[in-house]
């Protein structure tokens, strides 16, 4: 589509992490069991931190990939750090799940809090804002005591998706008090609600806190049609969050993330780098056709997403919860920023 290139884009080639930077988040003893288990050696040790099970199994390269994909989202911290780019997407990034001792979740190293500690240590202050539909639990956890990263998550009802953190009431602890936002919703959560979350929520929160970058977890697994998760959005959200984020004019460092119907989640980033990187002023978005409402996600034609129905059943199932956690969070939260 000719997105990588044209005025003011270009592609970079990923650096492999270096180690030094690796330790900043992970333990020298994880990253090692890491190596040794993508050389052959895994024993009870290596099982105990998460490697060589279901969701994170050993195969050969399991250091060495990880490794250039989170470089490639740490070439973008440099990017943004250097002012030589003001958006950036690594979409082979968003390992929101692994932590500092324990792959988990089809995570081994945590990109993303690697990058807002690369920001942080620079002296920017990070506002981490995570859509994919789990939880950001590694991310979340990393900076749970401090005040130099804001965590946002929006994510399904933990009760009812892994990892099974991300309650209203994890705020934080000490400094990280009030730092640390989760917006659980439910199963079925359609465009308008979430948007009215992330409107109610995150907004107030984002303009209060006045980061000096972004990072943002782009997921695509809160899809309508995702086989591992049970929201209903259409990419459209993604649409209207990046451009409520663009309207801070800071920089942005976009990654990917989860996303297993595959042809949506490559529309889905398709679409995000087209608006992140201002690429969405021709005709060749296919603008969805106003009022025509559809109950499957199967493609159209274009990158965006048809709206989606929604059956009255589902917004009385939806519209509650939602309101719920929006007056939960803003009981909680909102005070200790003055709002
Ligand atoms: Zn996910």
């Amino acid at each position: 589509m000719g997105l990588l290139t044209g005025s003011g884009r270009s592609e970079v080639a990923p650096v492999p992490a270096e180690r030094v930077v690796l330790k900043k988040f992970h333990s020298a003893r994880y990253l090692q069991t890491l190596r040794n288990a993508a050389r052959g050696h895994w024993d009870n040790e290596a099982l105990d931190m998460g490697i060589g099970t279901l969701d994170c199994p050993v195969f050969a390269g399991m250091y060495d990939y990880p490794v250039l994909a989170v470089g490639a989202t740490l070439t973008a911290s440099k990017l943004i750090l250097s002012g030589s780019a003001d958006v950036a997407f690594n979409p082979s990034g968003g390992f929101h799940h692994a932590g500092p001792e324990r792959a988990a979740g089809f995570c081994y190293i945590n990109d993303v809090a690697l990058a807002c500690i690369v920001l942080a240590e620079a002296g920017k202050r990070v506002l981490y804002i995570d859509v994919d539909v789990h939880h950001g639990d590694g991310v979340a956890y990393a900076f749970y005591d401090r005040n130099g990263v804001m965590t946002i998550s929006f994510h399904q009802d933990p009760r009812t998706l892994f990892p099974g953190t991300g309650f209203e009431h994890e705020i934080g602890t000490g400094k990280g008090k009030g730092y640390c936002i989760n917006v659980p919703l439910p199963v079925g959560t359609y465009d308008q609600a979430y948007m009215g979350a992330f409107e109610a929520v995150a907004l107030p929160l984002m303009t209060a806190y006045n980061p000096d970058v972004f990072v943002f977890e782009l997921g695509a697994d809160a899809l309508a049609g995702d086989p591992l998760a049970y929201l209903h959005l259409t990419n459209n959200v993604y649409v209207d969050v990046i451009n409520h984020l663009l309207t801070f004019d800071k920089p942005i460092l976009m990654t990917g993330g989860g996303g297993y119907n595959l042809d949506n989640t490559v529309r889905a980033w398709s679409l995000a780098w087209t608006v992140l990187s201002g690429a969405d002023s021709n005709h060749a978005l296919g603008h969805p056709v106003g009022g025509v409402m559809l109950e499957s996600t199967d493609w159209q034609g274009g990158l965006r997403d048809r709206a989606l129905a929604v059956s009255k059943q589902q917004r009385s199932m939806v519209e509650p919860a939602v309101q719920a956690t929006i007056q939960a969070v803003k009981a909680k939260v909102f005070p200790i920023h003055g709002l």
